[in-house]
């Protein structure tokens, strides 16, 4: 008889890269006021429960077989939903779906990036950004945002061209900070990234879009224009299907193609594709949603400035709201008051979202008491 395998940490062939490494993830604590992950915090209505639900109920009498493994219908649907959101017009074979925009990110990286290339964004921004490169073996470089959040071209450009990543990563707008990037920064980045030798595809994030404000454009009417860029949405905010894990991406039909090499066979699952294809049915009344939510957010920015706070302009569906000599006292004073947010960002910021209106009153009431103002 053989001896049992000796499965202790130190002998098991870890990548040494991962060694020390915590899952990444933010605190899932079981609090009345949840505003740290930037979810919608309405739950889909009746109506959509019991549309979702049949629609769960047609897939299931097909789960004896695989999914449509290029999902020609789904992505027809999230072609028409940009064409109404954005008044873009993209074909269904510029379409691209995976489970998450975490997902599609990855698929990006492993389709551009790998090892001994690079990987580009500029901090502070999403946290797993690195994590997508150190996933796939690809080299991480930030450049950095200005004191207002705001990106400047030139450093942008200098940025790209001193490291020759063969992708940027920008979230517009952008995580933790809720700052939007003008077209013309975007161009910017996206003209230096077509000088890279090699060539350098640019990604812009665009997970929280739906709620950026009036007048502030979105990438997706630079696509025609630009073979190199892709655009990355998600269902997890605006839809409020975070639990459904649904992100989308619309880039040209080359860049595309490329991204079907990497994914997984029949990577989104029938019932995953159902629930995206129904709660799309529903956008109309989904966006008035994000009307309301978006009035909110700036309602909760102007009450944070009136009560002597500073807060980030915001084109998300969060605020971050500072500045403190002692921020995990102050993320710890809310959470005894059962507020959850998020300490994010640089020294001495928070991130709040924005949540329904009593949970917003719950954390400004909670923030009253505990910052003294
Ligand atoms: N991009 C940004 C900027 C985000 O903040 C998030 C979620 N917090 C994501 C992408 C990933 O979202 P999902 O995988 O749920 O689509």
């Amino acid at each position: 008889m053989t001896a049992a395998p000796d499965l202790s940490p130190g002998t098991l062939p870890l990548r040494p890269e991962l060694v020390g490494i915590e899952p990444y993830g933010a605190p899932q604590l079981d609090v009345p006021v949840l505003l740290n992950v930037n979810e919608n915090p309405y739950a889909p209505s009746d109506q959509v429960v019991a549309d979702v639900a049949a629609a769960v109920a047609d897939a299931t009498r097909g789960l004896n077989r695989y999914p449509d493994r290029d999902f020609a219908a789904l992505r027809a649907d999230l072609a028409a939903y940009l064409e109404v959101e954005s008044g873009v017009h993209r074909e269904p074979e510029q379409m691209w779906a995976a489970n998450g925009s975490n997902e599609i990110m990855l698929h990006v990286m492993q389709a551009f990036g790998g090892p001994g290339r690079t990987a580009l964004s500029f901090a502070p921004t999403y946290s797993m950004y690195p994590e997508y490169a150190r996933g796939t073996s690809t080299a991480w470089v930030t450049g950095r945002r200005a004191e207002d959040f705001t990106l400047d071209p030139d450093h942008a450009r200098a940025t790209i061209a001193a490291h020759a990543p063969s992708v940027v990563l920008l979230a517009s707008p952008n995580n933790p900070t809720g700052t939007a990037l003008p077209a013309g920064t975007v161009r910017a980045v996206l003209d230096t990234a077509a000088e890279v030798p090699g060539g350098c595809v640019v990604v812009v994030d665009e997970a929280y879009g739906e709620f950026r404000r009036e007048g502030t454009p979105s990438a997706l009417e630079l696509l025609d224009d630009y073979p190199h860029l892709a655009v990355s949405r998600t269902m997890s905010k605006a839809f409020g299907l975070a639990g459904a894990r649904v992100g989308y991406l619309s880039a040209s039909r080359a860049l595309v193609d490329a991204l079907r090499v990497v994914r997984l066979p029949y990577h989104l699952s029938a019932v995953t594709q159902a629930v995206a294809r129904a709660a799309l049915r529903h956008a109309p009344e989904l966006m008035a949603q994000v009307g309301s939510l978006r009035a909110e957010r700036d309602a909760l920015v102007t009450w944070l400035r009136d009560h002597g706070f500073t807060a980030a302009d915001s084109d998300a569906n969060f605020v971050l709201f500072g500045l403190f000599d002692d921020r995990e006292a102050v993320w710890q004073g809310l959470l005894d008051r059962g507020v959850l947010v998020r300490v994010t960002g640089p020294e001495g910021w928070l991130r709040v979202s924005v949540g329904t209106p009593e949970e917003t009153a719950a954390f400004k009431d909670a923030l009253v008491e505990v910052a003294g103002r």
